[in-house]
């Protein structure tokens, strides 16, 4: 790859006096950079500066300061700036979709998902975050004379390290109700995303956001995301189960909490009674959305042996009628893996479960005439436990078929493995869907779609069981998760201890008749 600072030569993709304006966000004082070029083409995307340990402590000093004063703004007013925020995004939604299209090399209806994700998250939160923080009202030791209410406290400055899968919604979607909760944020964003995690910034400036309450820093994982975990209040990790444990290990030693939104082997149920075709198309878009690289999408397709052959041939059909081509257009429907890496480990996995006896029924192949890192869309049959892709995470668009001939025997294949992130069922029977919903150990279950009926649902909570995660993200409980809860109890009238002329005897003996009667009220 030519450096575009040795090579004046090099054509840009993007025009660098935008990219400079947006690089001078990230916190950094030297003059170490990394160049980023797009997945698509290899063009050079621009140089993005790279943050020291120093630089994350004037980070995290310059948030501190921030949130000292964020704290005391009425939450109504924080609101009314995110969905400020809320409106910019739908203005200026081509801007940010050719950016994310730009650096992370996916299909354009893929990256407008993430605009209209983070847009929908901010208007949930716009609207709920006031009656998710209301102070609660507990029944106190003594009723009518103890009076209780459970404060919603922030945390401080949350540490947020994102991946490069979702740049937009990665970067910007877990912040929001930390701000709402009135936080101040350090973002530290993966080198393949940091342009669109500071589009994500500007934008938050022209909301109205305070100034240094949103920090951006940049560099190795190893480096910068160890000096996040070291001064952060809470840390919202997103990324590899292997790096989750890691920063779970880092957090527990500071006695700070975090949330881990880590990787899955998501498992699609097509029972009998589904529509082979209905199933079929939604098996498309569970697979092969963001080729794949998305944490919740499917990767093992356990099909009803009744159904197996009519289903199979009508998504072998779907996929083979897939489009691809420049990804910036809307047309297309897959572009190219992010890197090398991900390429190389794709190409890994199909070649592995080839070598040991698996059939492609589709694609298989990694395609240098579509893009330089495109992998086919591919459809596996006969995939056994001695294939990595039996069990491991691909992470890729590579999806394995089995028949299944009971639903007992499914629900053990679907619970196999470590992960629990996603799984999805395809039947005309929602109630039969959902008895069996209960018995899939997954933070979601999605009935007859793959993973966007729940993700999109910004009420309910999102998050994996087992080495999926712990912790969840949207809802109530992905706002709560940012606060310390605070009791503060009022005494009136008697204090808690002995009236005045009582023994401590007598006391306890009223104590245990004042027992008794609550038992009896049943008052808890
Ligand atoms: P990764 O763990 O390699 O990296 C994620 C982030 O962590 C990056 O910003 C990286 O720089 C940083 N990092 C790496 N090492 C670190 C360390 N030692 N300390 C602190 N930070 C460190 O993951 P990835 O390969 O970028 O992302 C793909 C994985 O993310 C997949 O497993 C996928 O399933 C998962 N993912 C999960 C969700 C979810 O919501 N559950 C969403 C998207 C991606």
């Amino acid at each position: 790859m030519r450096d575009p600072e040795l090579d004046p030569t090099a054509t840009y993709r993007l025009d660098q006096q935008a990219v400079r304006r947006l690089t001078a966000r990230v916190r950094a004082s030297g003059d170490s950079t990394q160049l980023v070029c797009s997945p698509i083409d290899g063009a050079p995307l621009g140089m993005i500066p790279q943050s020291s340990p120093e630089d994350v402590a004037a980070a995290f000093a310059r948030a501190r300061a921030a949130q000292r004063r964020w704290a005391h703004v009425p939450v109504v007013e924080r609101q009314r700036l995110l969905l400020g925020l809320h409106d910019l995004i739908l203005q200026q939604r081509e801007e940010i979709t050719d950016l994310i299209v730009s650096e992370s090399g996916k299909a354009r209806k893929h990256a407008f998902d993430e605009v209209m994700h983070v847009a929908m998250t901010a208007r949930y939160y716009g609207l709920k975050s006031a009656a998710h923080l209301a102070s609660d009202h507990r029944s106190g030791v003594l009723p009518g004379l103890t009076r209780v209410q459970v404060n919603h406290v922030p945390k401080g400055v949350v540490g947020i390290i994102s991946p490069w899968n979702y740049p937009f919604t990665m970067a910007l979607a877990d912040g929001l109700p930390a701000l709402m909760a009135g936080n101040a944020v350090v973002a530290k964003p993966d080198a393949q995303a940091t342009l669109t995690a500071l589009l994500g910034m500007r934008l938050l400036e022209e909301a109205g956001f305070p100034v240094d309450l949103w920090q951006i820093v940049a560099g190795s994982g190893e480096v910068i995301g160890t000096e996040i975990t070291q001064r952060a209040d809470y840390v919202c990790f997103t990324g590899s189960t292997a790096t989750g444990r890691l920063i779970a290990r880092q957090c527990a030693d500071r006695l700070i909490g975090c949330s881990l939104e880590l990787g899955g082997k998501n498992p699609m149920l097509v029972l009998r009674d589904a529509d082979p075709d209905r199933a079929a198309e939604g098996a498309v878009r569970a697979a092969f959305s963001n080729s794949g690289q998305l944490c919740v999408s499917m990767e093992r397709l356990f099909v009803a042996d009744q159904i197996y052959d009519r289903f199979a041939a009508r998504f072998v059909e779907r996929t083979r009628a897939m489009t691809f081509g420049d990804p910036m257009q809307w047309a297309t429907d897959m572009g190219p893996l992010v890197s090398q890496d991900q390429l190389d480990k794709v190409t890994a996995h199909v070649d592995d479960a080839v070598a040991k006896g698996a059939t492609v029924l589709t694609g298989g192949r990694p395609r240098a005439d579509l893009g330089r890192y495109f992998f086919e869309p591919t459809i596996l049959e006969g995939v056994t436990p001695a294939m990595t892709c039996f069990g491991s995470e691909t992470f890729g668009p590579v999806i394995s078929l089995y028949p299944f001939h009971s639903e007992t025997e499914v629900i053990d294949r679907a619970n196999e493995g470590s992960y629990g992130l996603n799984a999805s069922i395809y039947s005309r029977d929602v109630s039969r869907a959902r008895a069996l919903a209960a018995r899939i150990r997954c933070g979601s279950v999605n009935i007859n779609e793959a993973f966007a009926a729940s993700f999109a649902s910004l009420d309910s909570p999102m998050g994996g069981m087992r080495d999926s995660g712990s912790g969840r993200r949207q809802g109530s409980e992905g706002i709560r998760r940012y606060v310390e809860l605070q009791t503060v109890a009022a005494q009136r009238l008697m204090k808690l201890g002995p009236l005045p002329g009582m023994s401590d005897e007598q006391w306890g003996a009223l104590l245990v008749r004042n027992e008794r009667i609550m038992r009896k009220l049943r008052r808890a």
